[in-house]
């Protein structure tokens, strides 16, 4: 019997595939040392465990709650919203979903209609083109360099903008790049977004993750009344609490009232355990979150220093999220073994070092891989060091 379409148009999860291979490897007793998921290594915080037993605890807890999410952590979004990423929204604005990936996709479900043309500078996260696909819209990429600190410009944007142009995804800090725009050059971009009066959805996950200079402002700041600006945000990255599965969409009235029709029929609300734990993590303000930056900002640098010493690989300097992206070009020429790509070059590595990184394929550059450095700091130590071992090799 046919399935969908669909079957064909999209891929599963690069990321997730990774940590799947690592876990699966590890489970076999070898010593895997990933660099693989972006997940910090650190337990979430004990007051956010404690909330979610006193959580179990209530009868309360056990029944359905409102689709959008609970109130009084829809009301503590928007606290702290206000007072980091400095724009005021309603709480009945904000839509509570299983992380920032159902967030995203009830997001591209919201906007998108067939053959709508989704801009999405890559690198990119690995989830953002198969969402786009799976609204029926059409991912349209522009590839920026390494040379260009891997950023894209309105020029850029210019040069693919077609009457069917929809949407620009957006993510600052970036994940894979670790790169940060300045003030200057996201306005510009914002502008051109504004002028030509098309969306854009702004993946807000890192906002705390930034070690040098200054974050990028949200859109949001400029186009206060969201009439072209969707938000995503959750607690994942910075309160280190992935398998919780709470993010949110941001949006106003007219995609709010369609982005919870579909939430309401596809899951319902988020588990309130982990709701009231999400709730409690922003109760609590930003120390956790500012003690595990310092441990990631030290990891960051070790890396940058240790990769500068390891023939032909290059980094550009990701001064936000906890993700490098390193240039493997020189060793994905065939010249090596049989490595023709870069994943070639990861699944070498993997198999015969047990260090596990992302392939830039994944996030649509061939030549790179993905190092997140939100792993222990003596295995992020072992690990760089079996790196440096297997390039030694490489180069007999
Ligand atoms: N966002 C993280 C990453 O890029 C988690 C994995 C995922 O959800 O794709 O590694």
């Amino acid at each position: 019997m046919e399935i969908s379409k669909l079957d064909k148009l999209i891929k599963p999860s690069g990321t997730m595939a990774i940590s799947n291979k690592a876990r699966e490897l590890k489970s076999q007793g070898k010593p895997v040392i990933g660099f693989g998921a972006g997940e910090p290594d650190f337990p979430s915080p004990e007051y956010v465990v404690e909330a979610a037993k006193e959580a179990i605890e209530d009868p309360k807890n056990h029944k359905y709650s409102p689709v959008a999410g609970l109130a009084s952590l829809r009301n503590e979004i928007a606290r702290t919203t206000l007072e980091y990423s400095g724009f005021e929204i309603d709480p009945n604005n904000i839509l509570v979903s299983n992380g920032g990936k159902q967030a995203i996709i009830t997001c591209m479900l919201a906007i998108l209609n067939p053959s709508d043309e989704v801009i999405i500078p890559a690198p990119y996260w690995t989830t953002y083109p198969e969402a786009v696909k799976i609204a029926g819209g059409n991912p349209i990429f522009i590839q920026s360099t390494k040379e260009q600190d891997f950023k894209i410009d309105v020029d850029m944007l210019e040069s693919v903008k077609t009457d069917k142009t929809k949407l620009l995804i957006w993510c600052s800090p970036s994940n894979p790049t670790g790169v940060v725009y300045s003030k200057e050059e996201a306005d510009a971009i914002y502008q051109w977004v504004f002028d030509n009066n098309i969306w854009i959805m702004s993946d807000e996950l890192y906002e705390h993750l930034v070690y040098e200079g200054e974050n990028t402002p949200s859109p949001a700041l400029i186009d206060k009344n969201l009439n072209n600006t969707l938000i995503i945000n959750g607690v994942s990255k910075a309160y280190s609490m992935t398998g919780w599965r709470v993010g949110w969409l941001i949006a106003n009235n007219e995609v709010m009232g369609l982005a919870k029709k579909i939430q309401s029929q596809a899951t319902s609300n988020v588990s309130n355990v982990s709701q009231l734990a999400a709730e409690s993590a922003l109760k609590n303000g930003l120390d956790v979150t500012k003690e595990m930056k310092i441990a990631f900002d030290r990891r960051r640098n070790y890396a940058i220093k240790k990769l500068e010493t390891i023939d032909n690989l290059s980094v550009v300097n990701g001064s936000g999220a906890f993700y490098l992206y390193v240039d493997v070009n020189f060793y994905c020429t065939g010249k090596f073994l049989n490595i023709n790509s870069s994943e070639d070059f990861c699944n070498w590595l993997i198999e015969n070092y047990f260090i596990a990184f992302v392939p830039g394929e994944v996030f649509g550059t061939n030549g790179f891989m993905r190092l997140s450095y939100a792993l222990s700091d003596q295995e992020l130590e072992e690990g760089l060091e079996r790196l440096a071992t297997a390039i030694n090799d490489l180069n007999g």
